[in-house]
């Protein structure tokens, strides 16, 4: 029996980075942690990791037998399907309090802060354990991409305390110009099919008995998708008749107009259209000011289902 520590099922920055890092804080304070992933790595990611020269961790998505800490989700429906055969040693979130339940006691790290490496910052600093350099950068990465350079409604202060700390550490002189490097990675979205895109930053949630699947692009100009629409709208009705989804929604938010063009497919339209107030218009509607999936979104769908 080994233990692992991954994040959610699409594997974002902060989850993948987590991994490494909170298993490299674990290792150091005796107990043995593998990092792992539950599923392919996005370009954003995998420029963070050749960047610090770090290895992807290992692509697992069974747990059965397994001991685990989980890292940035503690949702069923962001879990491996074997969840409940796994034993859960930990959590380390800054999302709403999930739906898993444990046989045992367990340690939980969960603070309403905009990104998981800033509670695993906190976490090296209560037990006096140094972050290597490399360590550090992409720990810095991580928060900046989680609070989208520190614009998103979710960043607090200890978020930026944390990045510039870490950016110190990494002797990382200006951390938003590597920000904006690494949004510009993510605003390629010309590669990848329009499955992959809408799946690329994509979370189930299990409202009100049905499931409501959330899929997210960041980029710094909402243009790129100008003739990609109708082709997404597809991709997205394909997930939704898949898994027998209530609703798939995409948001491709602009970093720079700070707002997000929210795209719908709904078994009931109005329900959307309620939970934001607004009236949709061939599915799609522009949100002012709305960037964060967590704190603008799920709340008013759940609201609704
Ligand atoms: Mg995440
Ligand atoms: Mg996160
Ligand atoms: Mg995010």
């Amino acid at each position: 029996m080994s233990t692992y520590i991954f994040g959610h099922t699409t594997p974002d920055s902060d989850s993948i980075v987590g991994a490494i890092s909170l298993s490299y804080l674990k290792n150091q304070l005796g107990e043995e942690c593998i990092p792992s992933r539950q599923g392919e790595i996005n370009p954003e990611t995998a420029f963070i990791l050749e960047k610090f020269g770090f290895e992807k961790p290992m692509l697992k998505r069974n747990y059965a037998g397994e001991k685990v800490y989980l890292i940035d989700f503690m949702e069923s429906s962001q879990s491996p399907s074997d969840i409940e055969e796994a034993t859960i040693l930990g959590i380390v979130d800054h999302h709403k309090l999930g739906d898993l339940k444990t046989d045992s006691p367990l340690e939980m790290w969960v603070r309403p802060v905009g990104c998981s490496n800033t509670i695993v910052k906190q976490m090296f600093d209560y037990y006096g354990v140094e972050i290597p350099k490399e360590l550090a950068g992409m720990m810095m990465c991580a928060i900046l991409s989680d609070t989208v350079i520190f614009k998103s409604p979710t960043c607090t202060k200890e978020d930026t305390k944390a990045c510039k700390e870490l950016a110190k550490i990494a002797q990382i002189e200006e951390p938003k110009e590597l920000g904006m490097e690494m949004f510009i990675v993510k605003s390629d979205v010309l590669t990848d099919t329009k499955r992959d895109l809408v799946l690329r930053d994509f979370k189930d949630f299990n409202m009100g008995g049905v499931k409501v699947g959330v899929g997210q692009l960041e980029v710094v100009d909402l243009s790129v998708f100008d003739n990609m629409k109708e082709e997404l709208f597809e991709a997205m009705n394909k997930i939704k008749e898949e898994e027998n989804r209530d609703s798939v929604l995409l948001l491709l938010t602009d970093i720079m107009q700070e707002g997000s063009q929210l795209l719908v497919l709904s078994d009931d339209n109005s329900k959307i259209e309620s939970a934001f107030n607004v009236k949709l218009e061939n599915n799609q509607v522009w949100l002012p000011k709305v960037m964060s999936r967590k704190k603008q979104i799920i709340p008013f769908l759940e609201r609704q289902f």
